[in-house]
Formats: C-alpha cells, structure tokens, sequence
C-alpha cells in the first residue's frame, strides 16, 4: 500500500512521490528539456529547481543520497506498432508500446502482455498461432491504454494543453499554466479517479 501525489508547476516540471507504509520513500520529476540533456550533479540540479517548492518536496530531496538518484530520458512510441510480433520473434512491454506515465499503466500492460504471452503458449499447439493469439489479444488494449495515457492530462486540461501544444508535463507559458492549474482544481476528484481506474479492470486468461 502507499499514497501517491503529483504537484504540475511552471515551465514543465512535474513532481510526484509516493510514502510507502512501511516507512520507505520515493519520488521522481519530469522535466521538458532537449532529450539526452544530462546533468553533472542530477541531485544538485533537482535541488536547484525544486527547492522553493512546498513540503514535502524540500525535506525529499534533502533525504536523498546522490548515488540513488537515477535520470533517463522518457520516451514513448507516438506510432502504434502495426504488429507486436513479426515470424518468432515478440515485443512485451515499452518495446511494443512505450507510452507517457501519466496513467501509471506502463508497467501493468506489460506485466499484462507477460501473463497473456504464457496463456497463449499454453492454449495453442504451435508457436506461430500463439503469438498471433497473443497479438490479436494485447494489441488492441495496450494501444488504447497508450492512446488514453497520451490523451489523460490533456482531458483535465484541453484549453491548456492545445495552447502549449503537447502534454502536461510541457506546459510553460504562464497563461497555459493557470489554465491548467484552474482545470485540475475544478476537475472532481472522482471524475480523475474514474479516468484513471477504467484502464484498470482486466481479467487475466486462464494459465492452467
Ligand atoms: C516517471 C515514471 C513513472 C512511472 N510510473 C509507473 C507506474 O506508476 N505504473 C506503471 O505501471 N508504470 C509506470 N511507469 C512505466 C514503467 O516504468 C515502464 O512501462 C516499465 O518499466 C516497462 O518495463 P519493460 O520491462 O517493458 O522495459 P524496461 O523497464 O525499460 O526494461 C528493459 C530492460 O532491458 C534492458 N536492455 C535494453 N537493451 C538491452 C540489451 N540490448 N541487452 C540486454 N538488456 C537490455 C534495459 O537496461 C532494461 O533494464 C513509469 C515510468 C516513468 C518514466
């Protein structure tokens, strides 16, 4: 169990953590930047920007050792793939849709892919008809999560979004910004609950 916040701020940057129940703690922040741009000190850079933020983000970062903190680029496949398999050879996970975390769904669609690749292996008696079952049965959902993630800041913040031109994470212009901010206060927390639970509800396939 744990609790989740995301705090959305001027020029791109969005910062989330979660308190885990047994004490332990993380966070991450997503910045709009060049990709590739790195960074000599990652933590000294985060604390930079983040230091005038409100609690907790301060005292997360103070609590943070250098040699914890890990910085990647985050990319997504903006073109869904026309197949996930191609003769024996199969794409699970962001290989085959690498999609914005805003849904948190990344990871649960390819542990998805993983379950539903072995209940095909076990169902059909070739491995060719596997993979097709396989492509038939996550293709459609996964693409779908990829296209709603994409789409999920910007159903709170379509004004916002459509000025700034791309997602949440991107919006800069201060006007783009209030626009946002106004459209996730007035957005009802059940509303952005729904949004996100809907992807959730998956019956997994048989393994036995
Ligand atoms: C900020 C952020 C928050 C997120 N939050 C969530 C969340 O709350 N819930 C959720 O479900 N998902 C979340 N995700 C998405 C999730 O992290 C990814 O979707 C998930 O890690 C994808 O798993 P994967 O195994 O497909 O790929 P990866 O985790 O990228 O694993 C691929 C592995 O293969 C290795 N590799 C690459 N090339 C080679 C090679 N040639 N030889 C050997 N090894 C290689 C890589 O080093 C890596 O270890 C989040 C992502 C981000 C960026």
């Amino acid at each position: 169990m744990y609790r989740l916040r995301a705090h959305l701020g001027p020029g791109g940057a969005e910062f989330g953590h979660i308190a885990f129940l047994d004490g332990r703690a993380e966070w991450h922040a997503v910045l709009s930047l060049p990709s590739e741009t790195r960074f000599a000190d990652p933590l000294a850079e985060m604390r930079r920007r983040f230091h005038t933020r409100h609690d907790p983000i301060p005292a997360l970062l103070d609590a943070t050792r250098a040699d914890t903190v890990l910085h990647h680029d985050v990319d997504e496949l903006r073109t869904p793939l026309p197949a996930h398999t191609v003769g024996r050879i199969v794409l699970l996970g962001d290989a085959a849709h690498a999609m914005p975390p805003n849904l948190g769904q990344g990871a649960c669609q390819a542990l998805e892919d993983a379950v539903t690749l072995a209940a095909s292996l076990r169902a059909e008696t070739t491995v060719e008809a596997a993979l097709a079952r396989y492509d038939a049965e996550r293709r459609p959902r996964s693409q779908a999560v990829a296209r709603a993630a994409r789409q999920a800041v910007a159903q709170a913040v379509a004004q916002a979004a459509r000025h700034a031109g791309s997602m949440g994470q991107k919006v800069s212009h201060p006007l783009a910004v209030a626009l946002r901010d106004t459209a996730m206060r007035l957005t009802p927390s059940r509303a952005a609950l729904r949004m996100i639970l809907r992807h959730h509800a998956w019956v997994p396939p048989s393994l036995t």
